[in-house]
């Protein structure tokens, strides 16, 4: 990744910049999404006319996440399939491990976006290659989303998927020339950037199906998974349900949580957490380092305490200091 356009600023207002704590977001504003696109990256698009079964396999097999969807008959990309929708199907169709889903084996992906997307967008929500990174920050906090196809005007061609992790890996490259401002040196308990409250956890004897009702009903990217006294062993996120399409499993959801996390492959080893006591900066380095979305926030004794993701320090760092909060105030305490 190469910036194209590096706006060197008078000192003056650098220092006021550094002051105000506006730097991350005067970075993000004088940076184009083209900017962050990788050289090459992978991509597959799927016709809203393949079964949903297929295309989960085609995520698999491809070390893919989400895909484009292309309505041939409109002539026009319609939305994304995510691992949240493999979620939701496996969510609202599963019984039993006696009975067979027989709408998982026959749905196109057209019929499940008929059933299911009636009262949700069915646009694709995207951006261009000229448009800045902070109005792409904008767009995945606001949609809650987090995949952001960049489309390019001209051929309407996809040219890539802008994610959270990838944008703040930009930062973390090429922000360097631009200063600290002092809050990044405070501490994260002191800052508030994260949901400290009521955070939606699995306990590691509840079952696989009882996780997906949990990221169904709460929304939220991953769980902690804990044991009796609420210290995380593991974490589950939605990025791990696509190992049930991988290994066959779709019809065992009844499986307790600590053998689905033993079973799962390509996840990270042990919990990537943090302590209230340690600042934005550390919690930064260790965020982009470890390439994950979030850090689980524990007490000396492992008890979760909070979760701070991507999108919190994103809200906390880019758009609150342009006086821009999209995130819900129930559970959240940004900057
Ligand atoms: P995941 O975390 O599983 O990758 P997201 O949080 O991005 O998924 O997706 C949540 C829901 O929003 C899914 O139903 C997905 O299909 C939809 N979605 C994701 N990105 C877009 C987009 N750019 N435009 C329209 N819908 C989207
Ligand atoms: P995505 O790239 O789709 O946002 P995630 O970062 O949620 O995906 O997950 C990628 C892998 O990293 C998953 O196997 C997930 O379990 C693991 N992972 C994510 N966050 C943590 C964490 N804080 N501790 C341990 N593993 C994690
Ligand atoms: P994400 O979907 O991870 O980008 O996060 C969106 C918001 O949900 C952020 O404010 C997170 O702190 C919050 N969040 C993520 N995971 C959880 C969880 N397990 N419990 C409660 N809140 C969460």
């Amino acid at each position: 990744m190469e910036p194209t356009s590096q706006v060197s600023l008078p000192e003056k207002e650098v220092k006021k910049q550094e002051a105000h704590g506006t730097v991350y977001m005067q970075f993000m504003k004088s940076h184009s999404c083209y900017d962050a696109i990788p050289t090459s990256c992978k991509l597959v698009i799927f016709d809203t006319k393949l079964q949903v079964k297929k295309a989960f396999y085609a995520l698999v097999t491809n070390g893919l996440r989400a895909a484009p969807l292309w309505d041939s008959e409109l002539q026009r990309f319609v939305g994304m399939l995510t691992i949240t929708d493999y979620i939701n199907i496996l969510h609202c169709y599963y019984k039993s491990p006696l009975v067979q889903m027989y709408e998982l084996e026959s749905h196109k992906i057209e019929t499940w976006r008929d059933v299911h997307l009636q009262c949700f967008n069915r646009f694709l929500i995207h951006t261009t290659p000229e448009a800045s990174l902070f109005d792409a920050i904008y767009s995945l906090l606001k949609n809650k989303i987090h995949r952001l196809p960049v489309i390019d005007p001209v051929s309407g061609n996809v040219l890539h998927i802008l994610t959270h992790k990838r944008i703040l890996k930009f930062l973390h490259i090429f922000g360097k020339t631009v200063p600290k401002p002092a809050f990044i040196g405070r501490q994260i308990q002191e800052l508030r950037i994260g949901t400290f409250t009521n955070i939606a956890t699995v306990q590691q004897t509840a079952t696989l199906l009882d996780a997906l009702s949990i990221f169904v009903e709460r929304r939220v990217s991953a769980l902690p998974v804990v044991d009796e006294q609420g210290r995380v062993v593991s974490l589950y996120s939605r990025f791990d349900v696509i190992n049930i399409a991988a290994q066959k499993m779709y019809n065992n959801l009844d499986m307790p949580m600590h053998e689905v996390v033993r079973r799962r492959s390509c996840f990270v080893e042990g919990v990537i957490k943090c302590y209230p006591y340690e600042t934005l900066e550390i919690i930064l380095d260790r965020i982009v380092k470890t390439e994950v979305h979030r850090l689980v926030l524990v007490d000396r004794s492992d008890v979760v305490r909070g979760i701070i993701s991507l999108s919190d320090l994103l809200q906390a760092m880019v758009l609150s200091p342009a006086e821009i909060c999209v995130t819900e105030m129930r559970d959240h305490m940004g900057r």
